[in-house]
C-alpha cells in the first residue's frame, strides 16, 4: 500500500483504497487516496465540503471509474467492477439522496435489488424457474423481519413517495441490510433528520454493528459522527489528511484548518 505515516495499521482488513484518483475536467476530486478500513468498526469519513467524500463513496462502490489506484474487498480486486458485482463481493452504500421511488409502498421499495435476486436474472426464469419465486418469498420474509427490526414494519404497506426525509433514511438502511452487506457505506445518514429520528437511526447503525457489520460513515454532523466512529479518517481536497481517534481528529490543529478553509 502507499506509504502515509499518518494511517493506523489494521489487522482484518476488509476495504482497502490504494493511491485512488479520479477528476472532473481539471478538478482532481480524488488525489492519491489511500485508506483501510478494519472489520467491525464504524469507521468515520469526514473532510469539509466538496472534500471528495462522495466521490470516493461512487469509486469503491463501482458508480464511477477510477482513472487510477485500486479498491479492494476483503481478498477481491474490485476495481472496474459494476456496482451489482461489488455488491455481490458484500459490499453496499446509500445514496446522499435516496432515489425516488414512486409508485411503491415501502415494502416493494425494500425489494428493490438485493442482491442474489434470482428473478433479476433473465437466464434463470429459463434454468430454474421454481427457485425465482423461492427466492422472492424469502425476501418478502427477510424484508419484514427487517422493518419489524427497524421498528417500521408498520409503514410497510404506505407510499415510499409519503413517509418523511427521516424515515426514508430509516428505509434506506434497513433496505441496505437486506443485502446482507460485510461493509455498508452510509453517505450522510442524518442529512435533514429530526433528532429524534438520528437517535434512531444512531442506536440502529451501532445495533447492526455489534450483530456484525463493518461500517464506513460519512457525516457532516460531528456529534453524530463522533459518538459512533472509531477511528476517524480525514479527507481534504481529495487525499486522506490524517487518520485516528475522534479525541484525535477533533483536536488536530490541521483538521480545524481544514475545516475552516472548506467554508463549513
Ligand atoms: P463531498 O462529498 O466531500 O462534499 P464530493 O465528492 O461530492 O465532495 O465532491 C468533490 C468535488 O468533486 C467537488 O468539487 C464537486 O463539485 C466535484 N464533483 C463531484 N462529482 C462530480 C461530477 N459528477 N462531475 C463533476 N464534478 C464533480
Ligand atoms: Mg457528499
Amino acid at each position: 500500500m502507499s506509504e502515509n505515516p499518518e494511517l493506523l495499521p489494521k489487522e482484518d482488513v476488509v476495504l482497502r483504497v490504494d493511491d485512488l484518483q479520479k477528476s472532473f475536467g481539471g478538478l482532481q476530486a480524488t488525489d492519491h487516496a489511500t485508506f483501510e478500513v478494519e472489520r467491525g468498526t464504524i469507521t468515520g469519513l469526514i473532510g469539509p465540503n466538496g472534500a471528495g467524500k462522495s466521490t470516493i463513496f461512487n469509486l469503491i462502490s463501482g458508480f464511477y471509474e477510477p482513472d487510477g489506484g485500486t479498491v479492494t474487498v476483503g481478498e477481491t480486486d474490485v476495481t472496474g467492477m459494476e456496482p451489482y458485482q461489488v455488491a455481490e463481493r458484500g459490499l453496499i452504500r446509500t445514496f446522499q439522496t435516496p432515489r425516488k421511488l414512486e409508485g411503491m409502498t415501502v415494502r416493494e421499495a425494500m425489494l428493490v435489488g438485493p442482491r442474489n435476486q434470482p428473478g433479476e436474472s433473465f437466464l434463470s426464469l429459463f434454468t430454474s424457474p421454481g427457485s425465482v419465486g423461492e427466492a422472492e418469498s424469502k425476501n418478502l420474509a427477510d424484508a419484514q423481519r427487517i422493518l419489524e427490526e427497524f421498528e417500521i414494519d408498520h409503514l410497510a404497506t404506505q407510499p415510499a413517495t409519503d413517509i418523511s426525509g427521516g424515515q426514508m433514511k430509516l428505509v434506506e438502511l434497513a433496505r441496505a441490510m437486506l443485502a446482507e452487506p460485510e461493509i455498508l457505506l452510509l453517505d450522510e445518514p442524518v442529512a435533514g433528520v429530526n433528532p429524534t429520528l438520528a437517535k434512531k437511526l444512531e442506536a440502529q447503525i451501532r445495533r447492526l454493528n455489534e450483530q456484525g457489520t463493518t461500517f464506513l460513515l460519512i457525516e457532516h454532523d460531528m456529534e453524530f459522527v463522533m459518538n459512533l466512529a472509531d477511528p476517524v479518517i480525514v479527507l481534504d481536497q481529495g487525499s486522506v489528511l490524517t487518520e485516528g481517534t475522534p479525541e484525535e481528529v477533533r483536536n488536530d490543529e490541521r483538521v480545524i484548518e481544514a475545516y475552516l478553509g472548506g467554508g463549513a
